[in-house]
């Protein structure tokens, strides 16, 4: 029976057979806290903080961002928030960022390549997140790693900011979570190799699909092709799915896909626990989460994921989301 969405606001999500599911928030900005509670997120999945840097002329000062990771956790009371380290270049350039005009910009100095190639301005960062790790429950998250070799190096410099925040005498947590992004399908490949660095891992659909197809997400000319369900994709999710639960590593999906509740049924069948999308999202989620038993819905979910064929794949989803609870 259909029911007010509203209705489901407070409710815990879990499937028929009574299996939780983690239903948790993206964020731009510490305001949109506010609208996160509302919705009923057990938390924040991603606050992306690049849009800190955005729209101003002037870097923020590590005081200032110390500040703004502090509210959200303050204000988040205590439930996790996963604050990943600034996605600045592709589409995201900072006036105050001088770097040139890249040819391919979205395979150019993006995400964590541009924190490594300017460690003062990615160490203020991250001395301003051991910092307000004291005030809640902070998790850090890097993006757009595509090696184990790229993921040591962000991890050194947060064993130096931890370094010197500890001759500084300055208070960080002891334990503060720390995670990696895969949405480069090199990073998908070889995602067992990071296990052992992380404490969880977020998978980032939106460059995965992008990086994955060629296809650019912003170019409107091609966004026919842009394809969540290609075979390609979702081998490369599963295989990151897998490889995360098996190791017993925390996995969650941030990118649209978890926001979409056409894909609902199908991450599930494919093992994901944890979602975190725009707010706005969160109660269409919820619902077919309530409405759906993990047994029922397997055979079909493994006929798509042994699929190779698009048409058959896009059939196959209409039948999995017709399907009763
Ligand atoms: C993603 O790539 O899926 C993601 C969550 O990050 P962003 O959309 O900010 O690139
Ligand atoms: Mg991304």
């Amino acid at each position: 029976a259909r029911r007010k969405l509203s209705s489901i606001r407070k409710s815990n999500a879990k499937t028929l057979d009574g299996t939780p599911i983690d239903l948790l928030a993206n964020i731009e900005l510490p305001q949109d806290v506010e609208g996160v509670l509302s919705a009923g997120a057990v938390g924040v999945g991603l606050f992306r903080s690049e849009f800190l840097f955005l729209g101003r002329d002037t870097l923020p000062s590590e005081d200032e961002q110390f500040e703004a990771y502090r509210k959200v956790v303050e204000n988040m009371k205590g439930l996790p928030v996963t604050i990943r380290t600034m996605d600045l270049g592709a589409d995201k350039n900072p006036r105050w960022l001088n770097h040139g005009v890249a040819d391919n910009p979205a395979l150019g100095l993006t995400g964590i390549r541009l924190c490594l190639a300017e460690p003062l301005l990615f160490r203020a960062q991250l001395r301003a997140l051991l910092r307000a790790s004291m005030f809640g429950k902070l998790q850090i998250l890097f993006p757009m790693i595509n090696s184990l070799h790229e993921l040591k190096q962000a991890l050194v410099q947060l064993e130096y900011a931890r370094e010197e925040l500890r001759d500084e005498g300055i208070a960080y947590s002891a334990e503060l979570p720390v995670g990696v992004m895969i949405e480069i399908p090199s990073a998908a490949l070889v995602v067992g190799s990071f296990l052992k660095h992380v404490d969880f891992i977020s998978i980032g659909t939106n460059d995965l699909i992008q990086y994955t197809l060629a296809i650019d997400r912003n170019d409107d000319s091609v966004s026919h092709l842009y394809d969540p369900v290609h075979p390609a994709v979702i081998k490369l999710i599963l295989h990151t799915l897998r490889t995360a639960i098996k190791a017993g590593t925390p996995v969650s999906v941030c990118g649209e896909m978890a926001g979409d509740p056409r894909l609902t049924r199908l991450l599930l069948g494919m093992g994901l626990r944890k979602f975190s999308m725009h707010p706005a999202n969160l109660l269409s989620v919820k619902d077919i989460v309530l409405k759906t038993h993990l047994d029922q819905i397997a055979p079909l979910v493994g006929r798509m994921l042994r699929s190779e064929d698009p048409d058959k794949i896009a059939d196959l989803l209409q039948q999995l989301n017709a399907e009763p609870a």
